[in-house]
Parts: C-alpha cells; sequence; structure tokens
C-alpha cells in the first residue's frame, strides 16, 4: 500500500467547490490488476456531495461561462502544463492502476492526454458566431454559440487519464462547467492531479466525485440542474443514461461499445496487416472499443494471414518482470478476465472455430489473459457479433468484397473499421459503404486530436475530439436585434 501513496501523494477522493474532501459513503478497494493487490481504498461521494459539486458547478457556472475563449485557453494551457511537469508520476500511477506497461502510459496516455488539452485551448478560439443580414427588414440577425451549464462526465477505466482529458477539456473550452465521475476502477491518477487543478481552476469550474455507476454515476445523472451528460461506457450503460435523462430531458452525448471490423482484400500488404492487427487488437490487453478485433480476410489471403498472424500474436509479450518488456499488460479486473475466457470458451464450443493460439488465462498473478487467435469464424458467431473488450481476435474468410462490406456492417455497433488493399479506388469505395464513424485505409487505430472520433447506431452519437466536439458542448441560441434608421 505504500507504494502508491509515495507514486500518487493522494490526499483526497472527491474535490468539490474548489476544496479537496473524504468521501462519506462506503469504501471501495482499488486494486492493482497485475498483482491482484490492494493499492488504496478510497469513499465513495455520499448522494449529499454529489449535490454539492453540482450546486458548486451551477454557481460557477454564471462566471465561468461568461469569460472570454482567450481566457479559458490560457487556463486549458495551464492544466496541459501541469500534467506534462507530472507526467513521470502520473504514467507510474496509470501504469499501477490498469495495469498497462508504464513505457505506453507515459508515451502514449500521457502525450494524448495533455496534447488534447492544448487543441481545445486552441480550437475554442476559432470559433465563431454569425451575423446575418436582414431576414426582417430593420433587424439584424445573430447566432450565438453558447455553453450549456453543469455537464456530468462520466468516464471508463481503460485509458483513465485520456479519456478524463476527452470529456474535461471541450466541456470547459466551450464555457461549461463540470461534475467529473471516473470509473470506480480507475481514479487515482485524476484525483493525484487535484492540487494542480486547485491551483489552477476558479472553485466549482471542475468538481470531481468518486463512485461507482449505479449510486454516484446514477445520482449524477438524474441530477436536474445538469444539463448535459457525456458518458463513454458500455451500451447497457448508455441505455441506463438514456433512460435517466429522459425526466429532466438532459442532452446526452454517448460514446459506447464497439466491434471493429478489419477488411482484408487478396491485394493487401501482408507484413503491414500482421504487424498492425498484431499490435492494435492486442493493445491495451484488447480493452479498446476501436480494437482491430474482427478481421474479415479474403480468400486468396486468408491462409496466409492466419498463419502469419498465429505466429505474430504467439510472440506478444506479457507479465514479465521488466516493464519495458512487456507489450500487454492485464485486464483491470478478475470479473473481466472471467468474462473474456467465458468468450472464448464458448466460441471454441463450436466445432468449425480453430484455435490458433492463446485461448488460457496466465498462471501467475494478476489478471492477465493469453493474446487469442480464433481462425474460421463464422458471421452469425458470438465472438464475430459481441464486444469482448480483451485480447481476442476471430477471422473469418470471405469471397466477394460485397459480402465483407455486408457482413463488415451487419453489427449492431458503428464505432470504427478498416481497409486494407492496394488499390485506391477499393478502398474509398468500400470506406464509402462502410457503415463507421471512422474509417482507417492501410492503418487501424491511429487518432489525433484534429480527428472526430464517435460512432453511429449502438456505438452511440456525439464526437469526441476535434472542433465537432466543441458543437457538442455548446448550444446554437439565435437573437433578432431591430434597429432604427438615423439617416
Ligand atoms: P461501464 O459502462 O461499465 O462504465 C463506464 C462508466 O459509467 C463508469 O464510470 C461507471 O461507473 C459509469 N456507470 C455505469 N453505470 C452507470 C449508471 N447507471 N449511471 C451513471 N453512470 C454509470 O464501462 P467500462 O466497463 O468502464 O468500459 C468498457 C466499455 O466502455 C466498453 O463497452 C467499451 O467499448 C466502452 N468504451 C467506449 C469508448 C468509445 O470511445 N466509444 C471508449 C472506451 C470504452
Amino acid at each position: 500500500m505504500a507504494d502508491v501513496h509515495q507514486v500518487s501523494g493522494l490526499s483526497c477522493q472527491q474535490f468539490i467547490n474548489g476544496h479537496s474532501v473524504e468521501g462519506e459513503g462506503h469504501h471501495e478497494q482499488i486494486v492493482n490488476p497485475a498483482n491482484g493487490e490492494t493499492l488504496v481504498t478510497l469513499a465513495e461521494a455520499s448522494t449529499v456531495q454529489v449535490g454539492a459539486a453540482v450546486a458548486a458547478a451551477q454557481q460557477a457556472f454564471s462566471h465561468w461561462s461568461r469569460t472570454t475563449p482567450a481566457f479559458r485557453a490560457a487556463i486549458l494551457l495551464r492544466i496541459a502544463d501541469a500534467i506534462e511537469q507530472q507526467a513521470e508520476r502520473l504514467a507510474r500511477l496509470e501504469a499501477l492502476n490498469c495495469g498497462k506497461p508504464f513505457h505506453q502510459a507515459l508515451n502514449d496516455d500521457l502525450p494524448a492526454a495533455i496534447d488534447v488539452f492544448r487543441f481545445f485551448a486552441g480550437a475554442v478560439r476559432t470559433q465563431q458566431g454569425q451575423l446575418a443580414g436582414e431576414y426582417i427588414a430593420g433587424h439584424t440577425s445573430m447566432i450565438r454559440r453558447d455553453p450549456l451549464g453543469v455537464v456530468a462526465s462520466i468516464a471508463p477505466w481503460n485509458y483513465p487519464l485520456m479519456m478524463a482529458a476527452w470529456k474535461i477539456a471541450p466541456a470547459l473550452a466551450a464555457g461549461n462547467t463540470v461534475v467529473f465521475k471516473p470509473s470506480e476502477h480507475t481514479p487515482l491518477t485524476i484525483l493525484a492531479l487535484v492540487p494542480a487543478l486547485q491551483e489552477i481552476l476558479p472553485p466549482g469550474v471542475l468538481n470531481i466525485v468518486y463512485g461507482g455507476g449505479e449510486g454516484v454515476g446514477s445520482h449524477l445523472v438524474n441530477h436536474p440542474q445538469v444539463r448535459l451528460v457525456s458518458v463513454t461506457g458500455d451500451i447497457v450503460t448508455g441505455q441506463k443514461i438514456l433512460q435517466a435523462a429522459v425526466k429532466s430531458v438532459k442532452r446526452t452525448h454517448l460514446e459506447l461499445g464497439g466491434k471493429a471490423p478489419v477488411i482484408v482484400c487478396d491485394d493487401a500488404d501482408l507484413d503491414e496487416v500482421v504487424s498492425s492487427i498484431r499490435t492494435f487488437g492486442y493493445y491495451n490487453a484488447g480493452q479498446d472499443c476501436t480494437a482491430a478485433c474482427r478481421i474479415y480476410a479474403q480468400a486468396g489471403i486468408y491462409q496466409k494471414l492466419v498463419d502469419a498472424l498465429g505466429e505474430a500474436v504467439a510472440s506478444l509479450r506479457f507479465a514479465r518482470k521488466r516493464d519495458e518488456d512487456n507489450e500487454i499488460g492485464p485486464l483491470i479486473s478478475s470479473r473481466q478476465r472471467d468474462r473474456v475466457a467465458s468468450f472464448v470458451e464458448r466460441a471454441l464450443s463450436q466445432p468449425h472455430i480453430e484455435l490458433i493460439t492463446g485461448a488460457a488465462a496466465h498462471s501467475g498473478p494478476g489478471f492477465y489473459y493469453q493474446p487469442t487467435l480464433l481462425a474460421g469464424c463464422l458471421q452469425s458467431d458470438e465472438i464475430v457479433q459481441r464486444e469482448v473488450f480483451g485480447p481476442v481476435v476471430s477471422v473469418t474468410r470471405f469471397d466477394t468484397l460485397e459480402q465483407a462490406v455486408s457482413w463488415a456492417n451487419d453489427s449492431e455497433y458503428g464505432l470504427a473499421s478498416s481497409v486494407w488493399t492496394q488499390n485506391i479506388d477499393r478502398a474509398l469505395h468500400i470506406a464509402a459503404h462502410l457503415q463507421y464513424g471512422s474509417t482507417w485505409i492501410n492503418t487501424h487505430f491511429t487518432l489525433a486530436s484534429e480527428m472526430p472520433h464517435g460512432g453511429l447506431k449502438r456505438s452511440g452519437y456525439g464526437k469526441d475530439l476535434s472542433s465537432d466536439s466543441l458543437q457538442d458542448y455548446s448550444v446554437v441560441r439565435h437573437v433578432m436585434a431591430k434597429f432604427k434608421s438615423t439617416f
């Protein structure tokens, strides 16, 4: 337990109206997924504390919403600098809390989180209202883009600090105030940032409440003063939030699950495809809503791909003693590992599915599961249809491109997809027909703060990242001014 305190300097469980305070609810253990040991015990926010956080945000909104974009941008830049100054400590804490290799937290997650604050600091200063002419004689029409009010931001556990940045930065940039709830599994990095946030932000502009979804999350979502709920999580969570939002007609911004199809045509560059799926099918132990997990390989390349990928996946390094030797970490919890294992067991009970590699929990401590590759999968198989959120990739053979596109679209999800071919016409044609929020061509997973990220269908709606996100965190208002002729 000493370890986490040394790393985090954790001094609070809630950040309400500029004060760090102890939670008044029941206690939860935060566990290190790499060895199953308790890192720290935290008290959840009580209902009263959730109410106090929303009230503080509501009060702060009256002045924060009237600050200029330049003022808010300067504050976001200071937050980015504060994260950068503590990057190594935060990366160490992120690695402890969600099990990812430290070098990935340091080199991938932290720079991405920092860049998101810097991006929105710049983007908000480019937003323009519109002044139209005289739709009605003697009147001038003005379109304003205004903030919404108190935003409840609710994050998952797979990229804790990065998800916090994705949610907090655009909301604050647009002039809203925020009550942020991290995942009950991974609150440590955002709580470790509280002393810096306390120095930088006016009280109440950003509040953080710790606790589970059904308790603290649900109180937050149901609070009548919350005007927008932004959540990244499971489809079922999104559905519950939608139901709660109906009562007070709140806006919702939903980033839900994914099951990314990867269409590999006969003429694809085999080495590139194998290397990309090896990395991005299993990155973050497959706990990624855009993971390259559902491969459709054309008949002419199918066997070569399965053979080469099998060898590549079997070489993925995990559960090694030295952090720098690991390419992937454990799953977030024993529950998640068991869920993944049961998906694989059910898949392997189908005689047509072939186990190429993996399919076992790691024998040592921690919630590791072997990187797994399953071939010969059919479109109707559960493993092809449902999100596993673990290190499991399925391969399905296809004959015609029409078949591949139709199978790729035959999914309740619509978040991310990729197509691999050296024929650019074919790539663009397939991309145009895929029903996904993002389609990559001859790559997978690459993302920058400028790019809109968000789904179609049951993957939700609303965009994270990009200036589109600023639109989602603001509202269009119309002001019509009458003027008298003075000539
Ligand atoms: P989850 O839905 O269990 O939890 C997400 C957050 O919602 C947590 O903070 C949780 O406490 C909260 N929550 C749960 N029930 C709630 C309720 N009734 N009211 C209010 N809040 C509630 O998801 P998870 O297990 O943390 O993350 C995995 C899921 O997230 C996967 O399905 C994954 O695909 C999805 N995800 C999507 C994206 C994306 O960008 N689309 C990114 C990352 C993860």
